[in-house]
């Protein structure tokens, strides 16, 4: 996977976040730094929902935005209240593998079912359900859906540092994802 970016130690982390909260997460979660206190949230992580991701981080570090696929599209109001009220400067949004939000359509019959069997939806209530919302929680690809959110973003909020991060449940580990047309 040559996009992407292994830290092990403090010098694989690129020097555009070195020293920023982006660094720090990566320090915490990979490297095992030691917690550090803090009174105010340096970060906003944005990340799946996905039962299986756990972040090693102290209290008080990040606000934490969890959404399938990492996808932040339908939370702007809550990425603007971390910026403008809460005062993170920062966002690191994470992309994982064996994202259930990848190929959708593939899990629809099992959605439909489970609907029914588990919630107790009428079938044709449940189906309409998966075709009206599919499309829009679709991420396609991981990584490049989290490349595109980080520009999206990027436009939006011109002063925030943006960080596109890969989650890998094999080892439970952060990477960064290269981004091609950005120089380090
Ligand atoms: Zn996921």
């Amino acid at each position: 996977m040559k996009r992407l970016l292994t830290v092990s130690s403090q010098s694989d982390i690129p020097s555009s976040y070195q020293g920023t909260p982006v660094g720090l997460l990566l320090e915490y979660h990979n490297l095992g730094r030691r917690y550090e206190a803090y009174t105010t949230a340096q970060l906003l992580v944005g990340m799946c929902m996905d039962n299986r991701k756990h972040l090693r981080i102290p209290d008080n570090f990040a606000f934490i935005i969890r959404s399938g696929g990492a996808n932040l599209r339908y939370s702007e109001f809550k990425v603007s209240y971390a910026i403008a009220v809460g005062g993170v400067r920062c966002i690191a949004l994470l992309a994982h593998d064996q994202c259930g939000m990848v190929n959708l359509v593939s899990r629809k019959e099992q959605f439909i079912r489970g609907l029914v069997e588990n919630a107790g939806w009428q079938p044709q209530a449940a189906e309409e359900h998966f075709h009206g919302f599919a499309p829009m929680f679709e991420i396609g690809n991981e990584i490049n859906f989290v490349l595109g959110e980080v520009q999206r973003l990027r436009l939006r909020y011109p002063k925030i540092l943006i960080a596109p991060l890969m989650y890998r449940m094999e080892d439970n580990r952060l990477y960064l994802i290269r981004e091609t047309d950005v120089n380090e």
